[in-house]
């Protein structure tokens, strides 16, 4: 997702590269290059329109910042405007003063709505807190018996209109509206403190489908709508939203499948269409890949800025604690980063599963696109034995690491030479870049960008 948005909004900003003034046409010529990359990727028209527009007053009008150069100025304020389009500040769940908290999804058919119940559930629970999941899909043959899986592999109870019945048939028979209501006293009784309803969808916006949204929202009245919608499905996500925003006034969106490769278009309308901020993000079928989004992440991994923050927040999921605060700890100190916490880095990221999603939100200059097309872990197991191969001075202090020491780590750890030369390179690369992301505060060269 965002792949060819990102590297052409990068291209265009390295056409800027080296300028010490930005004429008018400069800038014209930039926010043309901006508006076809927005259009290629299927960002909605009225979207784009305000975006330039917003970008080239501001690029023309902006007062000369002496800590930026011009065209860092312009990635700066097309950071912004992302983040604004995006829906600003990161919005978290509304909770119930008295619980229990209700969450309604609404979306279309297969726009994810009960994976995401089952993720959202797991991610609460995490939090400390005790969800019940409450089917009220009564539609879609297999829906009820779905969230009944999901809930078990999330390890949260699941209030079904007649416990274990899952079939096509028996299932329609029940009244969602009722579904709800029930399960909300269920919730009471038992005393959960969040409830998940989900609701069902259809192929297309139709009125039945509304109504019973409605009619579902109505009863309930839940502290959150969250309009549950299929990042992949392109230009139509706008009218889509737009018809859920007036039939069931939803609270936030989540965007899910961001793991695909469609242009990301959907992902930046919909919050600018409807006012309503993204607030969650699915990127995959297992229960973990979930997300809370944060726009200003969401932007500077678009700008190719890396996303540190989610990266660690990653982590903290499948590593020990105190070694995701040591490694927080090293991206905003400005302690030297060392090729031991490079390995250390590396190793941790291993554990991480989805080793390619990781990699993608790491800084661009770190690793690139092209890099991590070709990534691969044997070459990850050749890095790691090549720095396993230096001494411990060598790796706090890989300036002395001359030609015959080269030599030495390419003879221990089984590689060419020249091989030892490009990690070593490469990890420069990393280590300057965690310097400045220390002393700058977020983005690369961009002194105070992210305040
Ligand atoms: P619903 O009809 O809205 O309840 O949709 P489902 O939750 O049944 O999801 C429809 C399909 O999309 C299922 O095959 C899910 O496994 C898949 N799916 C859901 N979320 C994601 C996601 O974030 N990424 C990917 N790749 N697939 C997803």
């Amino acid at each position: 997702m965002f792949n060819s948005l990102s590297d052409r909004l990068t291209a265009t900003f390295k056409n800027l590269r080296g300028k010490g003034r930005l004429s008018e046409a400069d800038v014209d010529g930039t926010v043309r290059e901006i508006r076809r990359a927005l259009l290629d990727a299927d960002v909605a028209v009225p979207v784009v329109r305000e975006f330039v527009a917003q970008v080239k007053e501001r690029a023309l009008g902006e007062e000369v910042s002496t800590s930026l150069n011009p065209g860092q100025q312009i990635v700066k304020i097309v950071n912004d405007e992302l983040v604004r389009i995006l829906g600003g500040q990161t919005r978290r769940l509304n909770l119930a003063k008295v619980p229990p908290t209700v969450i309604m999804l609404a979306g279309l058919q297969g726009a994810g709505k009960t994976t995401l119940a089952g993720k959202l559930a797991k991610h609460l629970k995490s939090q400390g807190h005790t969800p019940l999941l409450v089917a009220c899909d009564l539609q879609r043959p297999n829906a009820v018996k779905q969230l009944q899986v999901n809930g078990e592999r999330a390890g949260v109870p699941v209030f079904a209109p007649h416990p274990g019945v899952s079939s096509e048939f028996e299932a329609s028979t029940g009244d969602p509206v009722a579904v709800a209501r029930d399960g909300i006293a269920e919730a009471k009784t038992k005393l959960h403190d969040i409830v998940i309803v989900d609701t069902a969808g259809r192929l297309g916006v139709d009125t039945e489908m509304m109504e019973q949204a409605a009619d579902i929202r109505a009863a309930i009245n839940p502290d959150e709508v969250l309009f549950v919608i299929d990042a992949m499905i392109g230009q139509d996500a706008v009218n889509t939203a737009q018809a859920f925003n007036d039939g069931v006034n939803f609270t936030g969106v989540v965007l899910t499948k961001l793991d695909g490769d469609a242009r990301g278009g959907a992902a930046l309308s919909v919050a600018s269409v409807t006012g309503k901020p993204v607030m969650f993000a699915s990127t995959g079928e297992n229960l973990d890949d979930f997300e809370i989004f944060h726009p200003d992440r969401m932007a500077s991994r678009i700008l190719d800025m890396g996303d540190i923050l989610t990266l660690i927040e990653q982590a903290e999921k499948s590593w020990d604690k105190g070694e995701a605060e040591r490694m927080a700890k090293k991206f905003t100190d400005r302690e030297d980063f060392t090729l031991d916490d490079f390995l250390a880095q590396m190793q941790q990221i291993r554990k991480m599963g989805s080793m390619k999603k990781m990699l993608a939100m790491m800084p661009g200059a770190a690793i690139s696109k092209q890099q991590l097309e070709q990534f691969d872990e044997k070459q990850m197991d050749r890095v790691e034995a090549i720095v396993r191969s230096m001494t411990p001075h060598e790796r706090v202090a890989p300036k002395i690491i001359n030609g015959s020491r080269r030599a030495r780590i390419a003879k221990g750890s089984g590689v060419h030479v020249s091989e030892v030369n490009q990690m070593l390179e490469r990890f420069g690369e990393a280590q300057k870049m965690m310097k400045k992301m220390a002393s700058g505060g977020g983005i690369p060269g961009m002194p105070g960008a992210r305040g």
